[in-house]
């Protein structure tokens, strides 16, 4: 007889939303997989016995948006996540159907993070700060975009699109191509908004199960209105309609001002992101998911709810809450095990505003498909600055 578990955490407090736990129970896992969950499993025969009293206990963190394709300027390797709690992490669209099959060859297959992604309707992908990717529109290619995205679909799981100054005055028309493309492969859309995307008309289009990232960026967030209900009224359409809100932090993508407002008038987002990329990554963001979650605690969001927004409602949100996002028994055994830092610590948004907050949370352990991962044990080379991205760099 094989020993039960190849792993077993014990004394955790495990807070798995999707399975209404929060307390004290073991987690036992076996062959890569959630083995077992529940108050004092049997240790008999496990080798890897791990004491977390005192921490806390979740599964693995889904990353709903992130940019992890190095074929292209913005994209680092997924596997800094498993620093941080992250072991599934979705790519937000850095390659297009041009480039996919080699993101998928070198990358998606070869990565000891699991890696979903969205394909970009522009047909390489993201291309540079300097030139971005449709400010042509006939980069746009919905047909093969379709072809690729439903050709992968063990992978792929829907279309990107960016809308703002990347998509010129034809914003509308790269949001409608990205939909046909989604529409065709049977996927959902992921709009990116900022600067100068027309907010109204992505609200008034973006289908069920579609989803707006970036949803707290700051400014020239014209989606909050000075109304009695804070918000334009598309706004709470879409989210009647089931259009998802993530927010895709990254370099420029979160103000806490909107994120404020939006909360007064009880707008919470449903999925919390990164967009970790080679500039958000680097001096002064230094985006980490278990930052981006603590900011959601300063901001009054319980931990419970900022646990089950990096988590399950993410899987949720790419129909695979089967797979991982919990800590159901059969699950892939992606787990984080962190601890709550209670003291003053200073968060910045992307516009250099700071707020103080009395609590971080910092990451303890990864495990991803069963194996263990301390902090700052996977290293990852980032690649070098060049003069063209002083143009991010410098617009701080
Ligand atoms: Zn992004």
């Amino acid at each position: 007889m094989p020993p039960p578990f190849d792993l077993l955490i014990r004394n955790g407090h495990v807070i798995d939303p999707a399975q209404n736990i929060d307390g004290i129970v073991d987690v036992g896992i076996r062959e890569g997989r959630i083995a077992s969950i529940g108050a004092t499993l049997d240790a008999a025969g496990c080798k890897d016995v791990r004491d977390a009293a005192g921490t806390y206990v979740c599964p693995g963190l889904v990353d709903l948006h992130g940019h992890w394709y190095e074929g292209g300027l913005y994209g680092i390797n997924a596997e800094i996540g498993l620093n941080h709690g992250v072991t599934t992490a979705v790519d937000a669209g850095t390659s297009g159907f041009a480039n996919f099959p080699e993101f998928r060859r070198a990358t998606i297959e070869t990565s000891r993070a699991r890696i979903l992604a969205f394909v970009h309707v522009s047909f390489m992908g993201l291309h540079g700060p300097f030139a971005e990717e449709l400010v042509d529109l006939r980069y746009a290619r919905p047909r093969e975009t379709a072809i690729v995205a439903a050709g992968n679909r063990d992978v792929a799981v829907g279309v990107k699109v960016r809308l703002g100054a990347m998509t010129a005055d034809h914003g509308n028309q790269a949001l409608d191509l990205a939909i046909d493309a989604a529409r065709e492969a049977e996927m959902p859309v992921m709009a990116h908004v900022s600067a100068g995307a027309d907010e109204r008309y992505v609200l008034d289009h973006l289908r069920p199960g579609d989803i707006l990232t970036h949803c707290f960026h700051g400014r020239t967030n014209r989606m909050l209105a000075d109304t009695p209900e804070g918000f334009i009224p598309e706004l709470k359409l879409a989210r009647e309609r089931g259009v998802i809100f993530d927010i895709g932090h990254g370099c420029g993508s979160f103000a806490w001002e909107t994120a404020q407002r939006a909360f007064e008038h009880h707008f919470w987002p449903d999925t919390i992101s990164t967009d970790l990329h080679r500039y958000s990554v680097d001096s002064p963001w230094l985006v980490n998911m278990p930052q981006v979650m603590s900011k959601f605690l300063c901001l009054g969001m319980s931990l419970k709810d900022v646990i089950a927004k990096s988590t399950i409602a993410a899987a949720n949100v790419l129909g695979r809450a089967s797979e991982f996002g919990s800590l159901r028994p059969g699950s892939a055994a992606d787990v984080m095990q962190f601890r709550v830092r209670t003291g003053s610590f200073t968060f910045t948004d992307t516009h250099r505003a700071a707020r103080h907050g009395d609590r971080l949370i910092e990451p303890v352990l990864t495990i991803r498909k069963g194996i263990a991962y301390k902090p700052g044990s996977v290293s990852v080379p980032l690649r070098q600055v060049y003069p063209c991205d002083r143009v991010v760099f410098d617009n701080v």
